[in-house]
């Protein structure tokens, strides 16, 4: 078996040597499906994984604008249209100084095996620009989304690609991705997600990935007889999918001790309650401040610098900042001091080893394709409701949220079950996602 995987693994490291972070995402997915592809002969001799690896179309394009003080800015843009064996390609914009085809081919991969997993009618696509919305002013921030959209406009359609957010797209930047868009097109359609309420927006959507993340760590708690009511969190990251994962912990009855951001962690011994969080959206949203300002507004808290939240002990860890946050010096800490439950936020925030520590030690580990798909889900209620032409209210939502990782949970217990009753959820997310869309590729012919 090692020998099919690491000559799989040759062939698309043969074509992807650059590209560290989709060698990653490939490398975990090929360990977990080459095993069941051999064991399962209607995908013999199709070279199904290999064609799913190849995006179907990648766009790269420059995106000029005029800073506010008269300069020529030059960013790059991308879309990865991945796959689209299941439904029109669907997934996040990223905006931030990182972004690299490595990690938006990564993140692309991955999506097709979320959007598979979450039930609804999606393929796969990812996009965003090296472009950094931190300390850029509004009227910067718009005209980077309308040079950008002006490239975009002509691969996107509510029926062929539609964007959504993700780091550093939030509100602000969907809706003038959307205005220039329609100006564009001289269409209103259904063609991003995360849309304003009063014009195509679905309740629930900015809550979704992080009320999702902990709707399915309550799910991997239940099958421990255990639930969120007085553990404790911690959460990374300080952006839409944290602070709503922080939000629904708290209901829950969970105290919520840190949240950070790329400058360090704060850690609130009392833990956030409904004031502390609305002050952190505040801070975060409107005043677009860093995460360090909380221990002023709140002393007893302590901010440090540089440093990640892991360290802090507890019950339930949810990284929901970025990729490879959480290393295995990382994750032999968590365990050390009790840590039992991880649900993951982020996409690909955890390192192989670290994954491999916590699959020794039995922690009910949830991968973000499987726990993080409540955003994407969401999504693709709101391109329901588009259609319709009709708004589902904010308990609909919810409620279809709260089913939807319930069935992600079941597909993850059906295909990740191990002989000693433990579940693999990275192997059982890997394996369902992949059934669903080879078994659509197989159906669809050689295209
Ligand atoms: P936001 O831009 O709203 O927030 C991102 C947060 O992560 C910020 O606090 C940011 O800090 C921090 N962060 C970003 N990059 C780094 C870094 N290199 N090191 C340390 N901290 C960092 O993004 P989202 O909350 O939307 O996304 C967070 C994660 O969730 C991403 O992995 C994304 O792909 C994933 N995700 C998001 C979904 C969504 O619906 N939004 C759906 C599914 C997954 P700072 O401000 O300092 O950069």
């Amino acid at each position: 078996m090692e020998q099919i995987i690491n000559s799989f693994l040759e062939e698309v490291n043969s074509r992807n040597a650059h590209e560290p972070e989709f060698m990653q995402a490939v490398t975990e997915v090929a360990q977990t499906v080459l095993p069941y592809i051999v064991a399962n002969d209607i995908y013999h001799g199709k070279n199904i994984l290999m064609r799913m690896v190849e995006p179907e179309r990648v766009v790269m394009f420059r995106v000029p604008w005029v800073d506010d003080s008269g300069e020529i800015q030059v960013n790059r843009g991308y879309r990865i249209e991945m796959n689209s064996a299941i439904g029109p390609y669907k997934g996040g914009l990223r905006f931030h100084e990182s972004v690299n085809l490595s990690i938006l081919k990564f993140l692309a991969f991955e999506q097709v095996f979320k959007n598979a997993l979450t039930t609804l009618p999606m393929g796969g696509g990812k996009g965003g620009a090296d472009f950094n919305p931190k300390g850029k002013s509004d009227a910067e921030v718009m005209r980077f989304c309308q040079s950008f959209m002006t490239e975009l406009f002509r691969h996107i359609g509510p029926n062929r690609d539609i964007p959504a957010g993700d780091i550093g797209v939030g509100g602000r930047e969907i809706g003038y991705m959307f205005g220039q868009y329609k100006r564009l097109k001289n269409e209103f359609t259904g063609v991003l997600t995360g849309k304003g309420i009063s014009w195509g927006g679905s309740l629930i959507r900015p809550e979704a990935t992080g009320y999702g993340a902990v709707y399915f760590a309550q799910n991997m708690l239940q099958t421990r007889a255990e639930s969120f009511e007085g553990k404790k969190v911690v959460i990374s990251g300080a952006g839409n999918v944290a602070q709503y994962a922080a939000e629904k912990a708290i209901q829950l009855g969970a105290t919520v001790l840190t949240l950070s951001d790329s400058s360090g962690f704060i850690h609130d011994p009392e833990g956030l309650d409904d004031e502390k969080l609305a002050y952190v959206m505040t801070l975060k949203n409107v005043k677009r401040q860093r995460i360090h300002e909380y221990v002023k507004q709140y002393p007893k808290a302590t901010f440090h610098k540089g440093e990640k939240p892991w360290s802090v002990p507890c019950d339930i860890a949810m990284p929901c900042a970025t990729q490879n946050e959480l290393d295995e010096k990382d994750a032999k800490t968590l365990v050390s001091n009790g840590c039992y439950c991880i649900s993951e936020g982020a996409n690909m925030p955890s390192t192989p080893k670290a994954i491999s520590h916590l699959h020794a030690n039995k922690v009910l580990y949830a991968p973000g394709k499987a726990s993080n798909a409540g955003g994407v889900a969401v999504s693709g209620l709101e391109m329901a409701q588009n259609s319709l032409r009709y708004n589902w209210t904010r308990d609909e939502v919810d409620q279809r949220l709260q089913d939807i990782m319930k069935d992600i949970h079941k597909a993850c217990v059906s295909y990740g079950a191990q002989d000693d009753g433990s579940i693999n959820y990275e192997k059982g997310a890997n394996i369902a996602g992949f059934v669903k869309v080879a078994d659509a590729m197989l159906a669809q012919g050689v295209v």
